[in-house]
């Protein structure tokens, strides 16, 4: 049996495993994907030990993103542009880094109904994920993306690098320079952190995406939806993200239906709006 893993830490929640394993099913191949909690100082091994001929790679998810992209012998553009890996590839031992997050989150976005091109933007958070969202919300052409971080150095870094890979995008790290009205504001923190959102201005018009699923109404889109803006959660992009990491392991197009059935027999889908369900599509 051929090894897939997700690399993570305090992750149980996870359901990625689910979602993997149910598409791998279809697929009819003898590989298992498997949850692999760890901290910081064991990533190295974990990630030399793909190598291994009986494994296939792994995805990576908070808060390894980052030094796992270190630890890689090539990179994609879209994981070297976010500076974060969350899928390994294991080629014939060479270790490729990938990242799918953006692929994910735009698909998720298209099916909520929004075309980010000339979009005002509000990214919460300047991790690994925010980055690949962030990218890939300007190479669709979004007109500004405002980030807001805890640690303002790291929204600055971020903002300088989008604007030296899309000169036209504006781009800021202050709540000062936030849009009038943003068409899309994202939540890229862990629902763990408790966000100060009252100067948060939403409206009705507005679509607020929180990156996480669990809980599937998590206190982000609480405020939001109590201020009238249209909210989703991150499931649509978990599975999409993942359906793309495993084209990259199989080659193959995944069955994203039994991916969601699978995740909507561990976590509710979102309410509104609701682009995710298999029925839909
Ligand atoms: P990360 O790289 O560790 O970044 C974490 C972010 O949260 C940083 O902006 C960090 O700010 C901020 N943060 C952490 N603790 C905080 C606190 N106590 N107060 C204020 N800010 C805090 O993690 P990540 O990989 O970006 O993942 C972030 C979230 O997105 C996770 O919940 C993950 O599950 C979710 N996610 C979902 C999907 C999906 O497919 N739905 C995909 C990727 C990620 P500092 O810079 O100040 O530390």
């Amino acid at each position: 049996m051929k090894k897939l893993f997700v690399f993570g830490h305090n992750i149980s929640y996870s359901i990625s495993p689910a979602i993997c394993n149910a598409a791998l099913g279809v697929m009819k191949l003898d590989w298992h994907y498997a949850l692999w909690d760890m901290p910081a100082e064991a990533v190295p091994q974990a990630v030399a030990s793909l190598r291994a001929e009986d494994c296939i790679g792994a995805n990576v998810t908070i808060p390894h993103k980052e030094i796992v992209f270190r630890l890689m012998d090539e990179l994609s553009e879209t994981a070297r542009l976010a500076q974060a890996v969350n899928t390994i590839i294991n080629r014939g031992g060479r270790l490729v880094g990938d990242n799918t997050d953006g692929i994910g989150f735009m698909r998720a976005l298209r099916e909520a109904g929004i075309n980010p091109r000339g979009a005002h933007v509000v990214i919460v958070g300047a991790g690994g994920a925010a980055r690949g969202v962030a990218f890939a919300l300007a190479h669709a052409g979004a007109a500004s993306i405002t980030l807001l971080n805890r640690t303002q150095s790291r929204a600055v870094a971020l903002a300088d690098e989008l604007r030296q890979d899309t000169p036209q995008l504006v781009a800021a790290a202050d709540l000062a320079d936030m849009p009038a009205n943003p068409a899309l504001v994202v939540n890229s923190l862990p629902a763990s952190v408790p966000l100060d959102l009252r100067s948060l201005r939403l409206s009705p018009d507005m679509l607020a995406f929180d990156l996480s699923y669990r809980p599937a109404e998590t206190p982000f889109m609480r405020h939001a939806a109590g201020q009238g803006a249209r909210v989703t959660n991150g499931l649509s992009m978990l599975v999409y993200q993942g359906a793309a990491s495993l084209k990259l392991w199989t080659g193959r197009e995944p069955d994203v239906k039994v991916m969601f059935e699978a995740a909507y027999r561990v976590v509710t889908p979102p309410s509104t709006p609701s682009p995710a369900s298999p029925e839909n599509r």
